[in-house]
């Protein structure tokens, strides 16, 4: 009776469960709720919803996920509607052959960098799975090469901005949001609690080169190691006056979407800031690091408010930029994932094949 059981559970083990063979993609939408609510100089939220991305093919589980950004007119719903038309392709077509995968469906959808970004992340780690590897050394990465990663810190009053960067304790470099009339107390509260280096965002909040030019004169003389994108993205005339006038290294981030807009920023930036939701990808984000690369630029990568999901991703990426702001998981308090951790601000990659994700067990 024993041995018919040990045999039938062998018979079993040998045959690949239709649950395990069958291949399935399946996405819905994730509203991520934030520790605090969220302000830049384009809006303020409580939440933020996200597109999931679940690819099930020959026992493999692989995730993807999207954060869609309302500036460039995406939302949830329209990105889980473009992945819904690729759908079928993604559960038949070779995933091994990544590189043709991704152009045809980068092909058959229309903006949507956010939904594509999804896909990408779920092939890459559908692709790197089945080799048995970590995606960064899929990528060719060192992890000990991984950078220090800012914590950010929005727009608040001076009393809760205090709160926050005492909050941020454990992380050596913070990145601090400005671009509105407040900056001066905002940078003053920071201050008053912390010596610690600071990168600035100011999300285009600048209207004119002599505002720009006035607070960033003022921001040299507060610790502050480089400025993101502090005038509107199409004033580049104005941008390559302003960097000849400051000695504040200067990163494009509205300014720097996908590949095609690198080379036309050289000369009038120092770096770039790279985001998968904004590129939409891993893929894409390889090619803005080899453009700026090769243009003599600084990259640094970024992120949305995104789950685990994303920032893993962009994490394994992380060993080949100069600066990290990969923090969007660690604002959000319903991660559905775990991977890349930050230990004493340094990124720290998961070991496990493809992304390294782990479902969080709290949820
Ligand atoms: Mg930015």
């Amino acid at each position: 009776m024993k041995r018919r059981f040990f045999l039938g559970s062998m018979a079993a083990a040998s045959l690949p469960s239709p649950a395990a063979t069958a291949a399935r993609v399946e996405v819905e939408i994730k509203r991520l709720k934030l520790r605090h609510t969220w302000t830049t100089v384009m809006s303020s939220s409580e939440y933020r919803d996200t597109v999931q991305l679940r690819i099930h093919r020959e026992g493999i589980r692989a995730r993807g996920e999207g954060a869609p950004i309302v500036r460039y007119q995406e939302s949830a719903q329209s990105a889980r509607k473009a992945i819904e038309a690729v759908k079928d392709y993604l559960a038949t077509a070779d995933l091994r052959a990544y590189q043709k995968v991704l152009n045809t469906v980068f092909g058959r959808i229309e903006g949507q960098w956010a939904a594509k970004s999804a896909i990408d992340i779920a092939v890459m780690d559908w692709v790197a799975q089945k080799a048995g590897m970590p995606l960064y050394q899929w990528f060719g990465c060192d992890p000990a090469d991984a950078p220090v990663t800012t914590f950010s810190i929005g727009i608040d009053t001076p009393e809760r901005t205090k709160q926050k960067v005492r909050e941020a304790e454990a992380y050596p470099v913070l990145k601090i949001k400005v671009g509105l009339d407040s900056d001066e107390a905002t940078l003053a509260a920071v201050r008053s609690v912390t010596t610690k280096p600071l990168r600035v965002d100011a999300n285009e909040g600048w209207k004119t080169k002599e505002e720009a030019l006035r607070k960033i004169k003022w921001l040299e003389t507060q610790g502050v190691e480089l400025i993101e994108q502090p005038m509107p993205a199409e004033m580049l005339d104005e941008q390559r006056w302003l960097r000849g006038k400051v000695n504040i290294p200067i990163f494009a981030d509205e300014a720097a979407l996908r590949p095609a807009d690198v080379p036309k920023l050289a000369g009038a930036f120092d770096g770039i800031n790279v985001k998968l939701d904004k590129c939409g990808g891993t893929q894409q984000a390889l090619r803005m690091i080899y453009l700026a690369r090769s243009l003599g630029m600084k990259v640094m990568l970024g992120c949305m408010v995104s789950s685990s999901c994303t920032i893993t991703a962009a994490a394994h990426l992380s060993p080949l930029v100069d600066y990290a702001d990969l923090d969007g998981n660690l604002l959000v308090s319903n991660d559905p994932y775990s991977g890349v951790k930050v230990v004493q601000g340094r990124l720290v990659l998961p070991n496990e094949p493809g992304l390294g994700l782990r479902d969080s067990p709290s949820l």
